[in-house]
Formats: structure tokens, sequence, C-alpha cells
């Protein structure tokens, strides 16, 4: 139950955002309404059904219209009626200590009365009008997601007495994330967008902003190097990309340096290995050096290159040898034979 309100509700929003994508791009002005009007339902629908999981989240009555009526047994059956918007509302805040603000109370409400427009063929306003009543529920609805986001996934809520309870699955994860993207490309939403990507990469990637780097894909700092599953992922535009390959990306979108061009020139190429973990994604970020792999971030006096092979190593405390450690102890090992 939990999970189909949840997944259905994220689900119903990104199909908002996108028909309003569409409506944007649209210059026949007949589709152009269609996918206003598309948008609308979809964003209230999908709205209303985070609004109850996040209820669910809190206490399974609380989805009931009445709850003194609730009983568990129904909400297998779903025999029952649920509280209506506004109520959701009120329950939010006072149940859930959710807190909305007038501007977004007013923002779900208008889109409300927009709704019962089109479903009671009452003429609707210019496209104009309903589009900005559509993107204020938006912004309002984006609010209100990011508020749920860490309740949902975070497990400082986890009540082990209640075996129905669980984090966000993979499918929901993505779902919050395919929306910021799909947010992203609205003409009004793009910073808003870009502001959850930030704060989501920095929860989830477990990082501090400025450990953010600039993305190759899309050019804000919203990549997160060694996510969750060893990749670097952007929060903004879902770039996804093993350490080596976002390096490489990197140095062709930030510095405009193409590898098979510089090793044709004869050139070096500016991608090293790292002295920490190895591999070959170690390069210049701003004034550090930065491993795509394992995000191991050096200032640049505190990195060498070796005078005998040219590979990097971290200088030790102020003492620079000249000479990586393999060097050297290949040196060593030379004059001790000797
Ligand atoms: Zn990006
Ligand atoms: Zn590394
Ligand atoms: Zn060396």
């Amino acid at each position: 139950m939990n999970s189909t309100l949840l997944e259905n509700g994220l689900d119903f929003i990104l199909l908002a955002t996108k028909f309003l994508k569409e409506s944007e791009e649209n210059i026949d002005e007949e589709e152009k309404s269609r996918n206003i009007k598309y948008s609308l339902i979809n964003l209230l629908s999908g709205v209303e059904l985070v609004m109850k999981a996040r209820l669910y989240a809190e206490n399974w009555a609380y989805i009931f219209a009445d709850i003194d009526k609730a009983r568990k047994s129904l909400l297998s059956c779903g025999e029952f009626n649920t509280v209506d918007c506004s109520r959701c509302i009120d329950r939010l805040e006072n149940l859930c200590e959710v807190k909305i603000s007038d501007a977004d109370k007013k923002a779900f409400d208008n889109l409300r009365k927009k709704r019962n427009c089109v479903e009671h063929y009452i003429p609707m306003d210019s496209c104009a009008d309903l589009s900005s009543t559509i993107n204020q529920a938006l912004t309002a609805t984006v609010h209100f997601l990011d508020s749920t986001f860490s309740v949902f996934s975070s497990p400082d809520i986890i009540d082990l007495s209640d075996d129905e309870f669980r984090t966000l699955s993979e499918k929901e994860k993505n779902l919050y994330s395919d929306i910021t993207v799909a947010i992203s490309s609205l003409n009004e939403h793009y910073n808003i967008a870009k502001s959850i990507a930030t704060k989501r990469a920095c929860e989830q990637g477990s990082c501090l902003e400025e450990d953010l780097v600039l993305c190759p894909n899309c050019n804000e700092r919203t990549l997160v190097i060694n996510d969750e599953d060893n990749s670097c992922h952007c929060y903004l535009c879902n770039y996804k990309s093993n350490g080596e390959d976002a390096a490489k990306d990197y140095l062709y979108s930030v510095y405009n340096i193409n590898e098979y061009e510089t090793v044709k020139y004869g050139g070096d190429y500016p991608l090293y290995n790292c002295p920490e973990c190895g591999e070959n994604s170690f390069i210049q970020v701003d004034n550090n050096y930065m491993c795509f792999s394992c995000r191991q971030n050096y200032c640049k006096n505190e990195i060498g290159f070796c005078e005998e092979c040219g590979r990097p190593y971290i200088i030790l405390e102020g003492k620079d040898i000249k000479m990586c450690p393999d060097c050297y102890d290949y040196i060593m090992e030379k004059i001790e034979k000797a």
C-alpha cells in the first residue's frame, strides 16, 4: 500500500512535468492546451498521493477519511474512503509536523480549483494563466518533495516494531532524481532544481557542498565523485560514469583538452594514476588534484611529479624527494645490490 502510494504519486508528478515541458515547446494552440490539461490533472493526483504516503509513513490510520473507522484489514482491500486534500494538509501540519507555507497552500488550492473546472467542463482560463497556476503548484510540490525525501529515506525514523516500514526503494529513489532532472528542463524551474540537486548530492553522496565537482555534462557543481555505486553521478542531469571516463569528460568540458588531439600532436595528456588508489583518473581540478575514482583530493603543493617516470606522488611532510615511491624503491634496491 505504502509503496504503491508513493511510487504512483512520484510517477504522476514526473508525468505532469513532461506534459508541462511539451506545452512549453508546442506551437499548436490546441495541442498546447491539451498538454496543460494533462499536466494539471497529473500534478494534482501526484501530489495528493505523495501527501497520503507521507501521512501513511507517520501512521497508516491517518489516510482514512474517518480515523475512527480505520481498520488495518481494510488497507489491503482498499475499501475505504481516504482523507480529502484539504484535510490531508491539516493532518500533515497537525499530526506530522510538516510545515507548508501559506504561499504553497494557496498554490495547491488554486491547482485544485482549476482541476475542478476541467472536470466539470467549465471554460478554462487562457493557457498562460493555467500554466502559471501549474508552475506555482509545481514549485510548491518540489518544496514538499524536498521535505519528504529525508523522512522517507532517513533510517532514524525506522520503527522496528512496525514490520511494514521500509526506506525508499530503488525505483522511488530513481523517480525522485528523474523528477529533479525533468523540472530542471522547464523554463521557470532550473534554479530550484539546481538547489535540490545540490542538497540531495550532499545527502546521498555523503559529502560537503565544497566536495561537489563541476559536472562535465551540465556544467553545474552537482557531481558526486565515488557515489554509492563507485561511479561519478550528477544529481542534476543524471550523468553517470566511471572515474576514468568522467575525468576525461571533465578535461574536455572544462579545459577543452581532448585525449586524441593531445597525443596526436605529441603532447602530454594530463590524466594520471592516482597515488592513493592507482586508478587512471587523477586530474587537476581548480587549484587541487583530485581522483575521480576514490575522491581523494590534494592541494597543488602536496603533489609532485616524479622526475624518473612522470607519475604524480604525494610530497610527504614537505620533504620532496622528487621521485615517486616506486622509482625511489627501485633506485634504492639498485644501490644496495651494487
Ligand atoms: Zn550534470
Ligand atoms: Zn584514487
Ligand atoms: Zn616514478
